[in-house]
């Protein structure tokens, strides 16, 4: 038997679980990862924690056995907080005014504690097919933990939900996203005589012309009706070039973010912004040099006839709709399931101070979560 829902959660917003590109505020998920898999275990689950680093860990927690199934997934990290702007401790779940806060209460530690709630109805029962639970590390950073159960190949399910927060209702649609810098490198000297340097800044102004062409063509070319933005975008976001007026720039730095519909790749994308960028310096005097600012998330969709969509539009009463941040479905995509995101926390909440989740939502989510875990796991149906 597991501790009612408001321990679970308790214990888990008191268990640190940061993750962070910044080493000094980078930290294990090893204490939830454990922590997740003695509850699994108290209900009979089998669990494998997969070791990514030395402090990281993934959990894939079986209960019952055969093909197909359901996965239920979220990560076990947080992003850092800002202690100074928060209200309420976010190591303790506080509830004030029909709330629970705590920092991971809706994106997305708080996920665990319904679903085990919901996965503890199934104790017993004799089981189809198994029912996963799956806690992955480094989401908000590196991925590294989805992208090590595609390179393993596992777990093996037909279908999965995401528990992040969408405010209870599904979605089958995201944006990919890329980071990238571009530096281009001529040559300085004094502002007097052109002929003693080549002008980077100037060189920039070319590629920024073509990029801006290029982004026209994109947008052209692909739309999707189900965005809010229904283009791709590129957007601009910092450059420096540069140090003084009198000097011929000799460097110049830009970084952009490419958002992606689900008809493109990144890997395809990332290719052609740096062909296009060499063709434009091809035959100048400037070098050129590309630095992956963030290797990126591929966008996600699946399809509005999917079952996982049709059932969870039902059990909720919303049509699928899109999201504009990413998430770990394209590695599920990946690893051949049918996915959907749906969570009982709001995304406004999310990365914020005072993060929090509405009492409110709790049972809605598990019940939702059982009737899913019913569906595929328990009935004769959807093979
Ligand atoms: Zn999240």
């Amino acid at each position: 038997m597991l501790p009612n829902v408001v321990t679970l959660l308790r214990e888990l917003i008191a268990t640190p679980s940061m993750s962070s590109p910044l080493p000094a505020f980078d930290q294990s998920n090893l204490d939830v990862i454990n922590k997740l898999a003695q509850w699994c275990e108290s209900l009979g689950f089998r669990c494998e924690i997969m070791h990514i680093a030395h402090n990281k860990a993934n959990l894939i927690a079986t209960l019952g056995t055969g093909k197909g199934g359901l996965i239920l997934s979220g990560h076990t990290d947080t992003v850092p907080y800002d202690a100074k702007k928060w209200s309420f401790d976010p190591f303790q779940l506080t509830e004030f005014e029909g709330k629970f806060y705590g920092l991971g209460t809706s994106d997305m530690k708080g996920f665990f504690a319904l679903a085990l709630m919901a996965a503890q109805q199934f104790v017993g029962k004799p089981l189809k097919r198994p029912l996963i639970l799956l806690a992955t590390c480094d989401e908000e950073t590196t991925m590294a933990g989805a992208q090590a159960l595609v390179d393993a190949r596992k777990p093996h399910a037909n279908r999965a939900l995401i528990g992040e927060p969408t405010g209870l209702k599904p979605v089958r649609l995201h944006k990919g996203m890329m980071m990238e810098g571009i530096k281009i490198i001529g040559k300085s000297g004094h502002s007097s005589d052109p002929a003693l340097g080549h002008n980077a800044l100037e060189a920039m102004h070319q590629v920024i012309g073509m990029l801006l062409n290029w982004r026209q063509e994109l947008q052209q070319k692909h739309q999707h009706t189900g965005f809010i933005v229904p283009v791709p975008t590129l957007n601009f976001g910092h450059i420096h070039g540069g140090d003084n007026p009198n000097r011929i720039c000799g460097e110049c730095e830009l970084h952009l973010d490419m958002r992606p519909l689900p008809t493109m790749k990144l890997k395809e994308l990332r290719e052609q912004l740096h062909f296009k960028v060499e063709q434009l310096l091809k035959e100048t005097p400037f070098k050129c040099e590309f630095s992956e600012l963030f290797s990126g998330i591929e966008a996600m969709e699946t399809s509005k006839y999917a079952d996982i969509v049709k059932i969870t539009e039902k059990l909720t009463g919303y049509e699928a709709q899109s999201v504009a941040f990413g998430t770990e479905a394209p590695y599920l995509q990946q690893l051949g399931c049918e996915t959907i995101i749906l969570g009982a926390g709001d995304i406004e909440q999310a990365h914020q101070p005072d993060e929090f989740l509405a009492l409110n939502r709790i049972q809605p989510m598990i019940d939702i979560l059982t009737r899913l875990i019913a569906h595929y796991c328990l009935e004769e149906i959807h093979v």
